[in-house]
């Protein structure tokens, strides 16, 4: 029988991006259709958006009324997938980015905005929206994780669909200030430790995670490591008493978006026995960022410049980088203190060191297909999707042992390097000394050009394709109903 999903989410890639989430989003409808899931996603209605739907997009529901806004739906097809789009230009249509204002703070009716996003979910998976039936609602991190909420307290006149959460990050948890709880049309009893209420406040993330039907996370290791303190954010015991629905699945990439043999950012594209043709690729990077040609390795970092991903740390182990004989590029953006540390780093060191601070998708295939390796020293990782990237475009990936970056990378260390079957490197705690002890390890690999093609083969050789957590999740969502 086909499953009809309503996937609830605040991005989808091509469509609005501002990290790995959009990248998942955008994947699952084609991820799960070869196991008759059809899969429609629900957004907001960003102005990118809604300049990528265009007028022609029907109306087809209208809210003279929700969470006190007045709001229309509009259909579009995303190649042979249905997608929604909620229309309330006063919460969507503004300059800055999704969660934050120009000046870099939240958005003060976060509130509002992704309650609507989620009350218009509910209302589409509990027969509230005529012409729309779902078996299944998936609600995406703390945007989406008041809908689980709305389908057990508050649903629509129709039958309700089954609710799961996927938690992509739980650092990030929408807590609101309590007075806001009326606004939201739930019932008295929803404001409950059971329910809503959060240390005195409305938890979105976890209100979901208490009243939706199945938990997810993007890794089997962050699924054990949220439930306790040091990673579960405050979130931790409800975890644990939610432990029999918490599971774990790594997100898959998309290789009609990610493959190094048809990508129009890399010069020249390679496949596994066309590897020698890579060298183009880091000549290309050398040339645009300004490095010296020679045969060092060249490192990269592709990320958001933040304290999770571990970026003050690396900013501190530039210098011993270089000394060590690498190069290194970042593309990045995120907390201005590090932006301009790396800025710094790089005039420190021209020729060795090359700093972009933005964000530019084409530039990070490149790197991807360029350079030698990419350091991930992230405190903690949900699932990662640059060393997954890393992986397919033979770009060895040094990482911190820790959630998603623990279970995709497998560690040269002597006993994989005798079986050869490593993939690339990882460390434990994100310490300076830590990071410049693998960047030590990670040089004398790459002065063995044997092992070091033997790591990047079996990355390539890696299926991290959308294939086999398609499947995990169509096993999910068809156990959450009962296996029909
Ligand atoms: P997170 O979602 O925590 O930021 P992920 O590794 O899961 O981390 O996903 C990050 C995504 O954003 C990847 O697709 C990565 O290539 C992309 N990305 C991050 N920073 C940049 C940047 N500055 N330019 C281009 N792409 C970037």
């Amino acid at each position: 029988m086909t499953l009809s999903v309503l996937s609830v989410a605040s991005e989808a890639f091509p469509l609005i991006k501002t990290g790995g989430l959009a990248d998942v989003v955008g994947a699952l409808p084609e991820a799960l259709a070869p196991h008759d899931i059809a899969v429609t996603t629900l957004i907001p209605g960003f102005p990118k958006v809604m300049r990528a739907i265009g007028e022609d997009a029907p109306r087809v529901h209208h809210w003279t009324h929700i969470i006190g806004t007045e709001a229309w739906l509009r259909e579009a097809m995303i190649g042979t997938h249905r997608l929604l789009v909620i229309e309330a230009p006063q919460l969507w249509e503004r300059e800055g980015l999704p969660y934050v204002d120009t000046a870099g703070n939240d958005w003060h009716d976060n509130w509002r905005r992704f309650a609507v996003l989620a009350r218009a979910g509910a209302d589409l998976a509990s027969g509230a929206v005529p012409g729309y039936d779902f078996d299944l609602l998936h609600a995406h991190d703390w945007q989406a994780a008041l809908a689980p909420a709305f389908l057990h307290y508050a649903p629509g006149p129709g039958p309700v669909a089954k609710s799961i959460v996927t938690i992509h990050n739980i650092a990030f948890q929408g807590s609101f200030a309590a007075h806001h709880f009326p606004d939201l049309g739930l019932p008295p009893e929803a404001w409950s430790v059971e329910g809503v209420e959060y240390y005195g406040q409305i938890g979105y993330l976890k209100a979901g995670l208490r009243t939706a039907d199945a938990i997810t996370t993007v890794s089997p290791t962050y699924a054990e490591e949220i439930h306790r303190a040091q990673y579960g954010m405050g979130l931790e015991g409800l975890i644990a008493a939610r432990a029999e629905c918490v599971s774990g699945i790594v997100n898959g990439i998309d290789p009609a978006i990610w493959s190094p043999t048809a990508d129009a950012a890399l010069p020249a594209p390679f496949t596994v026995d066309t590897l020698d043709d890579r060298i183009a690729n880091k000549r290309a990077v050398e040339q645009a960022f300004g490095l010296e040609q020679d045969d060092s390795p060249i490192f990269t970092v592709i990320s958001r410049l933040t304290w999770q991903k571990g970026m003050d740390v690396l900013v501190e182990v530039i210098d011993d980088l270089v000394a060590l004989g690498g190069q290194l590029v970042v593309l990045g953006t995120g907390d201005p203190a590090l932006e301009i540390a790396f800025a710094t780093a790089a005039l420190r060191h021209p020729g060795r060191v090359a700093v972009r601070i933005g964000y530019d998708e084409p530039v990070s295939h490149l790197l991807q297909g360029g350079c030698d390796a990419i350091v991930i020293p992230s405190r903690f990782e949900p699932c990662g999707l640059t060393q997954l990237y890393a992986l397919a475009y033979g770009c060895v990936p040094v990482v911190a042992r820790t959630g998603g970056l623990a279970d995709t990378i497998i560690d040269a260390n002597e006993a994989a390097l005798a079986m050869g079957v490593p993939t690339g490197l990882q460390f434990d705690n994100v310490t300076t000394n830590n990071i410049v002890a693998v960047l030590r390890r990670t040089m004398r690999l790459y002065a063995d050009q044997d092992q070091w093609r033997t790591m990047q083969v079996n990355g390539m050789n890696a299926d991290y394709s959308w294939h086999h957590s398609g499947r995990h999740y169509a096993e999910l969502y068809r156990s959450v109903l009962g296996n029909p």
